[in-house]
This record gives structure tokens, sequence and C-alpha cells, in this order.
């Protein structure tokens, strides 16, 4: 119990100070929504290279939704591109785990704090919403300049 009440404060403190939240400049930009929420991000990656440079988006919708964002925005800016997808894969396999996986803290940092919300198959979308985004706009960025893979 004491631990979902550190999680939840995690999850609090993102929402009401989001990280990185507003527009700027991108290499891509997608637009997702999670009807049965009704939440909504607006999200732009820009690349320098192959680092994850900037991360900005819009969005509105309820507090995990906006939570997620703020975090990924955290973890993934500066990051290279192959480790920000390491991120994103544990962050979805946690988010998959239906609260059987405390997550790695190492990788996830302050991502773990979702790892409750997993139990609740409805949440599981308010969460992922950013992490989805990011994915499909970094795709995006990537097929109009692509990295070189470093060996
Ligand atoms: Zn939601």
């Amino acid at each position: 119990m004491k631990m979902d009440s550190m999680y939840q404060e995690i999850i609090l403190d993102h929402y009401k100070h989001p990280h990185g939240k507003g527009l700027r400049d991108g290499d891509a930009e997608v637009h997702h929504v999670n009807p049965t929420c009704g939440d909504e991000i607006t999200l732009r990656v820009r690349l320098d290279g192959s680092t994850v440079a900037d991360i900005s988006y819009d969005s509105q919708g309820c507090s995990i939704s906006q939570a997620s964002a703020s975090v990924l925005n955290d973890l993934l800016v500066g990051k290279q591109v192959g480790e920000a997808q390491q991120v994103q894969e544990a962050f979805l396999e946690l988010m998959q785990s239906k609260g059987q996986s405390e997550g790695d803290e190492e990788l996830l940092e302050d991502a773990i704090a979702f790892a409750g919300v997993s139990k609740y198959p409805a949440r599981v979308k308010c969460a992922l919403l950013s992490w989805m985004a990011w994915k499909d706009a970094t795709a995006q960025a990537l097929a109009e300049a692509p990295v070189k893979e470093s060996a």
C-alpha cells in the first residue's frame, strides 16, 4: 500500500507539472486518441542524427495519460534512438503485465510508477497513448532521415 501511494504521488506530480509540454519544431507529428477515455495527444519528435533531440506534445485527458506523456519526455529526450526504443518496449511489457511485473527501475525510472495501472485494462490505453504516439512519430522521422546503424 505504501508503495502504491508513493507511485500515485509520482503520477500526480507529473500530471500537475508536466515536463516538456507544448509543441515545438519536429521532424514528424502524429495525433493519437484514446476514445475509451477521451485522451488526446499531438506529439512531435525531433531527431539529431541518432539522438532523440526533442519530444514535444500537446495533450488533454486523464491524469494517467498526461503524467505518462511527461514521464516519456523525461525518459527519452537525449537518448539514442535505439536506447529509447528499448525503454519504450520495456514500458509496453510492463503495461501488458496485468500487475505481474514491477518493472526494471534502472531502465524505466519514474515510469515504474505505472506498474499498478497494468492491473486495469481500461487504463492501460491511457498510459500507453503517448508511448505509442512516440513510436509512430519516431518511425516516421526515421523513414524521412534514416539513422545509420552504429555497429
Ligand atoms: Zn485516460
